[in-house]
């Protein structure tokens, strides 16, 4: 085995019985970068001196893929947008921090869409990305290059982060363990914020272990995120012990399985890893979801209206590209922002300024935020029934560069993936397949309630024994 094919755990314990060092696992990993993403697109950039300077400073250190939206000082932090090209990060994000006192290391940034405003990492204002198991497929997205990197062996594990679907969505398109925590669980500090009341960081991984050990060293409180509490974190990799579906109970959303635009291929992967649960010994239950069909129109009032006001620091003054061709202050706004911004960015700044206009606020972004109360509750119902849901992560597998290219078919991309952001919930994607006719991998989802990282994982990780696929391994 190739060192850049290991996973976090099997990293660490070759780096313990003292096997390999860091430095030569960032070297085997800058290798496999020079000769095989010319073809993938999984980096952004990578800065080898960096990376290695920090593996010799830390040699018992295992390193990680950044999504290039997470701040590491002294790196880029492009967010894959003209706007912030050639800016360089003057701090780390707490994750990062984290993940150094944990024993590992930033080590290359890979591409997204565009302020993670995407499905599908085509929205990168600076990059292609391929998905590893088809060229000619998208990774997914946003956090397509964290997918493609883990799905492609180019890296040990990556962070992404995750809106409204962008870890578990790519995690599935690119056959990899993608976690999204519940909201609050790991600190948004140093991470460029899309819709600050729903972005979450967490990992891609190739197991459910490595997810765990991942999300061990990033949760917890930060005094700088208000909105992480001081909640202790568990040992998650210990509490993987035993991990069975026996007695387990698993619902099953009603609403999620009469959908038009579910690919029969997904549907025949899914249906046949609930039957796996239930031969494993887990008890599935019908639950019901009533709200889900709302769920996307208020998503798409709710990210925007803050988007709108997030990207409002990105004005060619105090960030950002500063057009040339401006005249006064007005036209400097102006043509910084049209210059910088890519179309989709420009499409959810517009949608979120006319949500939350005057006139405009109490009808979309007041309602909005009513049914998504409603939604939480659906949840909150659910898990009174259930200790986990169980659906498809997407609706397809991963589609061809092009394929959706209305905005609308895009977004509908995310129907599994965003009521359980918007109910601030964790749920992760698990290999579970691969489709027939075009060989691509399918991962479901499980979602727990909030701050049941732990059973969520433990869940994961008794569905990923009993599951026909391994993650990435041995590509
Ligand atoms: N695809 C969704 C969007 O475009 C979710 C993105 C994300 O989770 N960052 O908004």
């Amino acid at each position: 085995m190739e060192l850049y094919e290991l996973g976090v755990k099997q990293a660490l314990s070759g780096i313990a019985k003292g096997e390999f060092t860091s430095e030569d696992l960032v070297k085997a990993i800058i290798d496999r970068k020079n000769s095989a993403d010319g073809e993938i697109g999984a980096y952004l950039t990578f800065d080898e001196e960096h990376a290695l300077r920090l593996a010799r400073e830390n040699p018992t250190s295992v390193p990680i893929a950044i999504k290039d939206l997470i701040n590491v000082s002294g790196q880029p932090c492009t967010c894959a947008s003209k706007m912030l090209e050639g800016y360089v990060s003057p701090y780390d994000a707490t994750v990062i921090s984290n993940l150094k006192a944990a024993g590992f290391i930033p080590a290359g940034r890979v591409n997204m869409d565009e302020f993670a405003m995407g499905s599908s990492t085509e929205n990168s204002g600076l990059g292609v990305t391929r998905n590893p198991y088809d060229l000619s497929r998208v990774p997914g997205g946003s956090s397509g290059g964290s997918a493609a990197a883990v799905g492609g062996n180019l890296c040990i594990a990556s962070l992404g982060t995750d809106t409204g679907g962008s870890i578990r969505q790519p995690a599935s398109f690119c056959n990899c363990v993608g976690v999204k925590p519940s909201y609050g669980r790991v600190s948004r500090f140093g991470v460029t914020a899309f819709a600050s009341s729903l972005d979450q960081v967490g990992p891609l991984t190739k197991s459910v272990e490595d997810a765990a050990i991942l999300m061990k060293a990033l949760a917890g409180h930060d005094e700088r995120d208000g909105t992480t509490p001081r909640e202790s974190v568990p040992d998650y990799l210990a509490e993987l012990q035993g991990a069975s579906m026996k007695g387990v109970k698993i619902g099953i959303a009603k609403e999620y399985f009469n959908v038009a635009g579910l690919d029969p291929e997904v549907k025949r992967i899914t249906d046949s890893a609930i039957k796996m649960c239930e031969d494993a010994g887990a008890e599935i239950v019908e639950v019901s979801l009533p709200h889900t069909e709302y769920a996307m129109a208020v998503y798409y009032i709710i990210a925007p209206a803050e988007a709108s006001a997030n990207l409002a620091r990105f004005d060619g003054v105090r960030y950002g590209h500063r057009s040339e061709k401006a005249v006064d202050v007005f036209s400097l706004y102006c043509k910084s922002r049209a210059e910088g911004f890519g179309p989709e960015v420009k499409r959810r700044i517009i949608m979120g300024t006319y949500v939350l206009s005057s006139g405009y606020y109490d009808a979309y972004y007041g309602r909005a935020q009513k049914v998504r109360t409603l939604i939480k509750r659906d949840f909150d119902e659910a898990f009174t029934k259930v200790d986990a849901l169980l659906s498809p992560c997407a609706p397809t597998s991963a589609f061809a560069f092009g394929e959706k290219h209305d905005p609308l078919t895009m977004y509908l991309n995310d129907l599994y993936t965003i009521p359980s952001s918007l109910a601030g919930v964790c749920a992760s994607s698990v290999p579970a397949g691969f489709t027939a006719d075009t060989k691509m991998p399918v991962g479901v989802q499980f979602i727990c309630g909030g701050f049941e990282e732990a059973k969520l994982l433990r869940i994961s990780k008794a569905f990923e024994d009993i599951s026909p696929v391994k993650a990435a391994r041995g590509i």
